[in-house]
C-alpha cells in the first residue's frame, strides 16, 4: 500500500494542502483554499495537470479539511484515508523553543499552546489546523516545520533590538526571522547550481508576504523581518519597518487602540494602504502604474526602495562577498518590471563587468553575470522542503 505525506500551510483566511507521495517526486494534488470563513471562499486546484477554481461560500477550516479529505477518496487519489499518515505542518513561529523540525508529542503541543502569543496572527491557526487533523487522524506522525527554524544561526548581536535587554531576557523580545522553508530551498538548488556548499547570498523572498535574507557561508545571517512577519520590506497588506512612534500617534489622533492599529498596519498597510485599493495584489498596482497613476507609482516606488535599501545593507553586511542575488516568490519570480528595475541598480554601480545573460538552467533563470556574482530567480518550493523534513523522521 503506497504512503503519503500531507503538507499543511494554514493562514487566517486561508490554507494549503498539498499531497506527496514518498519519493517526493511528484506533488500529487494541491489545494489553496483563499477568503475562508467568507462569502467569496474559493478553492484554486491543481490536480493531473488540470487548474479547478471552486466556489464554496462561507467554508471555515474544518469544513475545508472534510472538503479536502472526501475529495481524495471521491477521486481515487488514494484508496483510503488510513493510507494517510504523516503530515507536516508549516509553523510560523517556533520562538527559541524549536530550533529544527519537531514531532508535536504531548509535550510539545504543550509548549506550542504556550507560545501561542509571539505570533498571535499565525500560531494560533497554525495549531488549530493541527488539531483537526490530529482528530482526524491521531495515530498519524505530525511534524512541526518553523519558518524561523532557518534563521537560528543569526548572531545574537544581529537578532537583538536596541531596547533594554531585560525585553529578551524575560520575554524573549527579538528578531527571528521568517520565509524560513523557501530560503531552505532556495540555497539547496544555488548550490546545485554553483556546485559549492558555502555560499554568500542575499535573497528577495518577494510575494504577498516578502523579507529578504543575506545568507553567509550557506546560514542565515540576518534577515529583514522580525519578531512577527510584520517587520521589514514593505509588503501587500502590511507595513514593514516604521518608526514606532507612529503607532502612539495614531492612537492619539484617532482614538484607536493597540488591536485596531496593528491589525491595520498587518491588514490595511503595503501597497493596499498607501495605494488605497481593495487588496494589496501586485499585478493590480502594475496594471495601474501601467495606466499612469501617479499613486500607483509612487506606492511602486517605495516598495520597490525598500528592497534595494536593505539589499544594500546586506550587501556590506557581507562586505560585499556575495556570490548571488536571488529573486523568488510570486511577485520575485515573475515580476519582470521589478527584475528590471533592480538590474538597473546592479547595473549602475556594477557595470563595467555586467555580461546580460537570460538564459534557464534547471529552472533557474540567470537575469545577468557580473564578474563576482550572478543576479537569478529561483522558484521557491516551500512544500517540498516541508514534506522532506518529515520523511527525516520516518
Ligand atoms: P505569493 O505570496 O508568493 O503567492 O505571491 C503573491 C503575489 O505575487 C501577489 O501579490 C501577486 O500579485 C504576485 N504575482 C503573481 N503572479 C505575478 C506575475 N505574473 N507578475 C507580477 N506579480 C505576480
Amino acid at each position: 500500500m503506497n504512503n503519503y505525506i500531507l503538507v499543511i500551510n494554514s493562514g487566517s483566511s486561508s490554507l494549503k494542502i498539498s499531497l506527496f507521495d514518498f519519493s517526493l517526486k511528484e506533488m500529487l494534488i494541491s489545494f489553496n483554499f483563499q477568503a475562508l470563513n467568507a462569502e467569496d471562499c474559493t478553492l484554486f486546484a491543481n490536480f493531473k495537470g488540470k487548474k479547478i477554481t471552486e466556489k464554496l461560500p462561507n467554508f471555515d477550516h474544518e469544513k475545508t479539511i472534510n472538503f479536502f479529505l472526501n475529495f481524495l477518496i471521491d477521486k481515487k487519489i488514494i484508496n483510503s484515508i488510513e493510507q494517510l499518515k504523516y503530515f507536516g505542518h508549516r509553523y510560523v513561529q517556533g520562538g527559541e523553543f524549536f530550533q529544527k523540525s519537531t514531532i508535536i508529542d504531548k509535550d510539545n503541543e504543550e509548549i506550542l499552546e504556550q507560545i501561542m502569543d509571539l505570533a498571535p496572527l499565525h500560531n494560533p491557526v497554525n495549531f488549530k489546523t493541527f488539531k483537526i487533523f490530529k482528530k482526524n487522524f491521531p495515530n498519524g506522525l505530525h511534524v512541526a516545520v518553523f519558518d524561523t527554524q532557518f534563521h537560528t544561526t543569526i548572531p545574537i548581536e544581529r537578532f537583538l533590538f536596541p531596547i533594554p535587554y531585560s525585553y529578551y531576557s524575560n520575554h524573549k523580545i527579538r528578531k527571528y526571522g521568517f520565509h524560513g522553508s523557501s530560503y531552505m530551498y532556495v540555497l539547496e538548488k544555488a548550490k546545485e547550481y554553483f556546485k559549492k556548499k558555502k555560499l554568500n547570498l542575499i535573497v528577495c523572498h518577494i510575494g504577498a508576504g516578502s523579507s529578504i535574507c543575506a545568507i553567509k557561508d550557506s546560514k542565515s545571517f540576518d534577515t529583514s523581518m522580525g519578531m512577527s512577519p510584520l517587520g521589514g520590506i514593505m509588503m501587500g497588506t502590511r507595513c514593514g519597518d516604521i518608526d514606532p512612534s507612529v503607532i502612539e500617534f495614531i492612537h492619539q489622533k484617532t482614538n484607536k487602540n493597540l488591536y485596531e492599529i496593528t491589525n491595520e498596519l498587518n491588514r490595511k498597510s503595503g501597497i493596499k494602504g498607501v495605494c488605497e485599493l481593495e487588496t494589496g495584489d501586485f499585478r493590480n498596482l502594475i496594471s495601474l502604474v501601467e495606466e499612469g497613476n501617479i499613486q500607483a507609482e509612487i506606492t511602486y516606488n517605495m516598495f520597490l526602495n525598500r528592497i534595494i535599501e536593505y539589499i544594500g545593507r546586506y550587501f556590506f553586511a557581507l562586505k560585499g562577498e556575495v556570490d548571488a542575488f536571488i529573486l523568488t516568490a510570486g511577485i520575485g519570480e515573475n515580476s519582470q518590471k521589478l527584475h528590471t528595475d533592480i538590474l538597473d541598480y546592479l547595473n549602475n554601480i556594477f557595470k563595467e563587468n555586467m555580461e546580460l545573460k537570460h538564459q534557464e538552467i534547471n529552472g533557474i533563470k540567470v537575469l545577468a553575470k557580473f564578474k563576482n556574482f550572478e543576479y537569478l530567480v529561483i522558484p521557491t518550493n516551500e512544500e517540498l522542503v516541508i514534506a522532506k523534513e518529515v520523511k527525516k523522521f520516518i
